[in-house]
């Protein structure tokens, strides 16, 4: 029995199962991505595919949007079609399949293997991180607790992948790396299968299957989906029609946008919900809003703030020069060092009874993670007087983002599994993951906004994001007192009030 089991530093056993096969999955979509950039843009004799670093920043953009976008029909497949379980098995075999495209060194199947890993990711990534919600009944106060674990295994596999890729991209080359990828994927797989006996029951049916007919129908469409995939890769492949990414890119973030606020509506409207459980969708949008915000200011570590690492810090520590690379795992090695004494102080607050609403904790992380870049605002106006600047900088920037990162990210997993309706569990993890799209890509629109030559824009744009971003956090915290409330409503009988 899952509720009594505490194995694993007080968790259900169960909890390695989900939390390590994400660990390793996300060892292979860090490893990867930390090169994406570098090999896109590097020169075709140097072994890259020779793109201009526009081209290249906006295909990135689109890559790591459609990843997250396609959780969306990943959480609908698990909840009406094949349940969570096989969906983050199949999804596992195709990302791996995509990575083992990777590694074959042939320039012509590189985009095959990124569509593998996007439509892998999908089916994969919603579906495990709902699981974990799973372990634990409504009343369990393990939840939140299980996420800060979860996560922090998140992180620990992109050090991971950023290490063992990073490494073996500049001593043997590309493939080499994109091949440790499929291999870190491969050992999750293996993990999976063997501990898949610890997730009995947990999301092995699908949650409102579809009728015989609705099944048929779904395959048909799904089928559909695929064979056009393939015809318009293929055409864009041959060059027959050509198209420009940052124009693409841009439309994209509206279209993904709409179809946020549109399925949302459609569960809000259509999913039968209860008085109780519309309140807590209502709580939940709040949290997707300063989601999407937060990452679009987070994500500019791999692009914007790389750039000022690169260009404008004094990297030498002592005779040692940082690659530019390191600086951005800074966030992961502060974020696992601080995730114990995050988990503890929930606890901590919890036990006193001023544990703040989820809702809360979101718009303060949003807020913490602006400071950051006011830190970038004062940075970017040493290097904009022509001087190279302190690393300290960026590891002040870092450890802001970091803090925001724990107050919101683990914050919002649990609270999507806590207060969403059951049966719509994959599709609202779906919908969340949706929100990394979002903010990824603006992330993306808002770094190609500044040109890394002219150093004098920089200060107003970081000073930009930092006022939205805080803007946006401090109406969220005030409409939390509300919302926070209707938080407590989630799973209690439909006659209950607050
Ligand atoms: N680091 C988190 C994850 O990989 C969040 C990623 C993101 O871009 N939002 O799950």
């Amino acid at each position: 029995d899952r509720s009594t089991d505490r194995r694993f530093f007080g968790h259900p056993l169960a909890l390695t199962t989900v939390a390590v096969t994400e660990l390793w999955e996300r060892m292979s979509f860090y490893g990867m991505r930390a090169l994406l950039i570098i090999f896109m843009t590097a020169a075709i004799q140097e072994g890259g595919l020779g793109l201009t670093v526009a081209a290249a920043g906006a295909i990135y953009g689109l890559y790591t949007g459609s990843v997250y976008f396609f959780g969306l029909p990943g959480g609908w497949i698990a909840d009406r079609l094949i349940g969570g379980q096989k969906a983050v098995w199949y999804g596992g075999i195709i990302i791996m399949i995509g990575h083992i495209i990777l590694a074959i060194p042939f320039k012509s199947t590189f985009f095959i293997g990124l569509i593998f890993v996007v439509l892998g990711t999908g089916l994969l990534k919603p579906n495990v991180g709902a699981m974990v919600g799973e372990l634990y009944s409504t009343e369990d106060k393990r939840r939140d607790s299980a996420y800060t674990i979860y996560y922090m295994g998140i992180n620990i596999g992109s050090v991971i992948g950023y290490m063992i890729c990073g490494y073996l991209q500049t001593t043997y080359g590309y493939h080499y790396a994109f091949g440790a990828a499929a291999v870190g994927m491969g050992l999750g797989l293996v993990f999976y299968k063997y501990s898949g006996h610890l997730i009995d029951g947990v999301s092995d049916k699908p949650k409102t299957p579809l009728s015989d007919k609705g099944i048929r129908l779904a395959w048909l469409i799904i089928g559909t989906f695929l064979v056009i995939l393939t015809l318009v890769s293929s055409v864009i492949y041959t060059g027959t029609i050509t198209f420009d990414p940052s124009v693409v890119g841009e439309n994209v973030a509206y279209i993904f946008a709409v179809v946020f606020v549109a399925y949302f509506a459609y569960i809000f409207f259509n999913g039968n919900l209860n008085y109780n459980e519309k309140r807590a969708m209502g709580a939940l949008f709040l949290i997707c809003i300063a989601s999407t915000c937060f990452w679009s200011g987070f994500e500019q570590a791999g692009s914007s703030l790389n750039l000022f690492g690169r260009d404008y810090t004094q990297r030498m520590w002592g005779d040692f020069e940082v690659p530019t690379g390191w600086l951005q795992s800074i966030n992961s090695y502060i974020l696992i060092g601080l995730s114990p004494f995050f988990a503890a102080l929930w606890i901590n607050l919890a036990k006193r009874m001023i544990e703040p609403s989820y809702s809360i904790k979101c718009a303060i992380g949003l807020v913490i993670m602006a400071s950051g870049f006011i830190v970038m605002f004062f940075a970017s106006q040493y290097a904009a007087s022509g001087l190279k600047v302190s690393m300290n900088w960026l590891v002040a920037t870092y450890f802001l983002h970091t803090v925001g990162e724990l107050c919101l990210s683990p914050v919002a997993l649990s609270a999507v599994s806590k207060l969403s309706p059951k049966r719509f569990a994959g599709q609202m993890m779906g919908l969340f993951v949706l929100t990394y799209s979002m903010g990824n890509i603006i992330a993306g629109l808002l770094a190609g906004q500044f040109d890394p030559s002219n150093v004098k824009q920089m200060p107003n744009l970081y000073l930009q994001i930092a006022i939205f971003c805080i803007v946006v956090g401090v109406v969220l915290i005030i409409l939390s007192v509300k919302t926070g409330k209707w938080e407590k409503l989630a799973g209690k009988a439909p006659g209950t009030v607050s």
